[in-house]
């Protein structure tokens, strides 16, 4: 049973999860256990099945175990899953990635999100020659020590770690500002990394002219702009974030999407820049399973079918999927929104104004989405268990799928407004 298997997982793993979120901590109980998982669906060891909006917290787009994903991971793994050599699925991940983000002339892979957003902070430093990292609150880049800085009360604040094991020296040169603003920066700032939709504290737009903004400010100060796409890239459109939005960073960080669901990270961006790292220039980076033939092959497959009708598609279902949330809610008088940024969905649990930042955020009401999720995890349906984590949408949540998500949420917003008010 679940009960089981997270017993003997909690004796063996620390908190019985490889990722802190997984374990229910924010909402209470305990996880469901996947035995599997298909298309829109995610099946626990008991065999429950639930329709799943996590997908991976977005890596899995096109659905679990999509054939042509499995088949061409298949095939990868017959010829050797790791060699220590370049191959040329890696060559064809790259070239599909700079064909279609016009800002990545080259890219280099690695393993994970935070690998790309660590990468992408030394690899700036070393260019610049400069230590000053500028994050803003409430984005979220990974478990990289430099990024994972204390955040103030809508000031900025500089070098105070977010995290225990994050010693002050790692943040010292890392200020944290609010989102949606543009800082003034000075000729000490290496870079500055944003998430072009924060997509860690609900699901949030960037504010008319706040990323120009950037781009501005970084070039008047020759600072390095990044972009961090790992959740945005290939999932807003082909060309990620920064074609929606028009603007132009220096280095992108990817993960997620390009990997198919197999671990993966990347930095692209300006060649001038990329050839900074070794073995052309001094910035040092390696990886043994980098450029992993099973992670580029499920990404060339996975990239193989968002093509622009794959994004007009997803933008409908993200839109439906939103109003028909929405409209659940409302007629429960569950107080929630469902704020929707092309093929991103959040969720703002209470009566509280839109949020354009952390201060805003915050204010959502986490136990009201602790019990809008439990309620509708009883309905079997799976959104992530955090109150700040988006709704993933993907091409397996056919119209028929996201009707049943629609009468399942009616009754699981009823529930909750009881639980909410007993
Ligand atoms: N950047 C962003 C915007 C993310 O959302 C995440 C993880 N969700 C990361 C970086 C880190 O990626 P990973 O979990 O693959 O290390």
């Amino acid at each position: 049973s679940n009960d089981e298997f997270f017993a003997r997982s909690t004796a063996a793993i620390p908190g019985g999860v490889n990722s802190s979120i997984r374990a229910f901590a924010s909402v209470g109980g305990r996880p469901y256990i996947v035995a599997r998982a298909q298309g829109a669906h995610v099946y626990d060891v008991e065999g429950n099945e639930y329709i799943d909006l996590v997908q991976s917290y977005g890596a899995v787009i096109l659905g679990h175990a999509h054939p042509a994903v499995t088949a061409a991971i298949a095939t990868a793994a017959a010829d050797g899953t790791s060699y220590g050599a370049p191959t040329p699925r890696e060559m064809k991940l790259a070239e599909t990635i700079a064909e279609r983000v016009g800002s990545c002339e080259q890219v280099r892979f690695m393993n994970s999100g935070t690998e790309a957003t660590s990468t992408a902070v030394r690899l700036a430093r070393g260019y610049t020659g400069r230590d000053r990292v500028v994050i803003f609150h409430g984005n979220f880049h990974g478990a990289t020590d430099a990024l994972l800085a204390a955040g103030g009360s809508g000031v900025a604040t500089l070098g105070l770690p977010g995290t225990a094991g994050v010693p002050a020296g790692a943040v010292a040169e890392t200020m944290v500002v609010p989102y949606n603003q543009v800082p003034t920066l000075d000729d000490t700032v290496a870079c500055v990394i944003v998430e072009p939709v924060a997509a860690n504290m609900g699901v949030i737009a960037p504010a008319p002219g706040f990323l120009a903004g950037l781009r501005a400010e970084c070039d008047r100060v020759g600072a390095v702009l990044v972009f961090d796409e790992v959740i945005t890239g290939f999932r807003l459109g082909r060309g990620g974030a920064q074609d929606v939005f028009d603007i132009r960073p220096d280095l992108t960080t990817f993960g997620k999407v390009i990997g198919g669901g197999v671990p993966v990270g990347a930095v692209g961006g300006r060649r001038d820049l990329m050839e900074t790292l070794t073995p052309l220039g001094p910035v040092f980076h390696s990886g043994t399973l980098s450029g992993n033939p099973l992670a580029t092959a499920a990404g060339l497959a996975a990239l193989d079918h968002l093509d622009a009708d794959a994004y007009v598609e997803l933008t409908a279902r993200a839109g439906r999927l939103a109003a028909l949330l929405d409209d659940a809610c409302r007629e429960a008088g569950f107080p929630a929104r469902f704020p929707v940024v092309g093929t991103l969905v959040g969720m703002v649990c209470g009566d509280i104004e839109h949020p354009t930042d952390f201060e805003g955020a915050k204010r959502t009401d986490e136990s009201a989405y602790a019990r809008f999720f439990h309620a509708m995890l009883a309905e079997g349906v799976a959104l992530a268990p955090g109150a700040y984590e988006a709704i993933f949408v993907g091409l397996a949540h056919t119209d028929d799928i996201l009707d049943r998500v629609a009468e399942r949420a009616q009754r699981a917003a009823r529930a909750a407004l009881a639980a909410v008010t007993r």
